[in-house]
């Protein structure tokens, strides 16, 4: 058989979820999700990554969209948040059933026998919370799936490793803390992308569920600030959940498929098996490798891993498995 095949079968088989791309940011200023774009910008530079034609066409069963908001304060950050959440039910309704609602778990694994692309949001800082906790049920109920601590400020609840105000020395807060507990009662992962040191150390030690790392590299691949040490990929593993690699060159120290596959080998062999996942990071203003510029070129990641002699049950876990596992589980589990 040859190598195409394999890589065909492979995502037949696991139909990839990406956990982290900033496509909505792009949506509130008109960019069409159900339209097929081209990138503007030289080596597809900076953003018009993802979009449902070319999320069909690689294959991908769901995709994460992380809804940001300005670290400085213009506008109500919450009816922002709202806002960017409508304007992706909005292509879902006029989708034809091709983009579907992960709301629940469950909607993931049923998506691709389904003919439909499943997405759901991760929120990135929480700052945009401007201080409340009400909201997160509400959000949750919509697609809210995960929630990252710190994004480029620091904010009431801790401290990014890089960014507005950070302090290195400081963790999470009293309030952060809270932010953790009603994160977990309303089903929604925290992760610790972009936090400090501290900030990540102090969510382990509190969180129930499973913590994650939503889009970043490893230090040992390429050692660079964002990326995690070996005894952080250990520490996400032991709480069962996963680590998304990004796709921005200057986190992974390379400009090829194959730099993003020596990245997720390595979390798999440091953090093992269940672990690895995919956190692109596309339209989140990156420079990507020159094979793996948008959603259509995944099949070149996967015939890197299996280049490398990774089994295709482990490649599987890393495109789908791994996140099936920690956000697709039955209500009570
Ligand atoms: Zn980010």
């Amino acid at each position: 058989m040859s190598r195409d095949d394999a890589v065909a079968r492979v995502l037949a088989e696991h139909p990839p979820i990406d956990l982290h791309a900033d496509t909505p940011s792009l949506m509130r200023v008109g960019y069409d999700f159900l339209r097929r774009h081209r990138p503007p910008l030289p080596r597809a530079a900076l953003g018009y990554h993802v979009d449902l034609p070319r999320l069909r066409d690689g294959g991908f069963g769901g995709i994460f969209l992380g809804l940001v908001t300005s670290p400085i304060r213009f506008g109500d950050r919450v009816a922002s948040v709202e806002r960017q959440i409508s304007l992706v039910e909005s292509a879902a309704r006029r989708s034809g059933g091709g983009l579907v609602a992960a709301a629940s778990p469950g909607a993931f694994a049923a998506a691709p026998g389904r003919g439909a692309v499943a997405y759901a949001f991760g929120l990135e800082g929480a700052h945009a919370l401007e201080g409340r906790l009400d909201p997160l049920d509400g959000w949750a109920r919509r697609g809210l799936r995960y929630l990252t601590v710190t994004h480029f400020s620091r904010n009431r609840a801790g401290t990014p490793r890089v960014g507005l105000g950070m302090r290195p020395d400081d963790g999470l807060t009293g309030w952060g803390r809270a932010l953790v507990e009603a994160c977990e009662s309303s089903r929604i992962l925290v992760d610790v992308a972009h936090a400090s040191v501290r900030t990540r150390a102090d969510v382990l030690a509190v969180a129930s569920a499973p913590v994650i790392v939503s889009h970043g590299g490893v230090a040992a691949v390429h050692p660079m600030w964002r990326n995690l040490d070996d005894d952080a990929v250990r520490a996400v593993a032991r709480t069962g959940g996963v680590a998304g690699v990004i796709y921005g060159t200057q986190f992974l120290g390379g400009d090829t498929a194959d730099v993003v596959a020596a990245h997720l080998e390595h979390l798999w062999r440091a953090g093992g098996e269940d672990l690895p996942a995919l956190g692109s990071d596309w339209d989140g203003l990156i420079f990507m490798p020159r094979d793996l510029r948008d959603p259509t070129q995944i099949g070149n990641l996967v015939a890197a891993l299996l280049d490398r002699r990774i089994p295709e049950r482990i490649v599987g876990k890393m495109l789908r498995d791994n996140v099936l596992r920690v956000f697709d589980r039955p209500v009570g589990d």
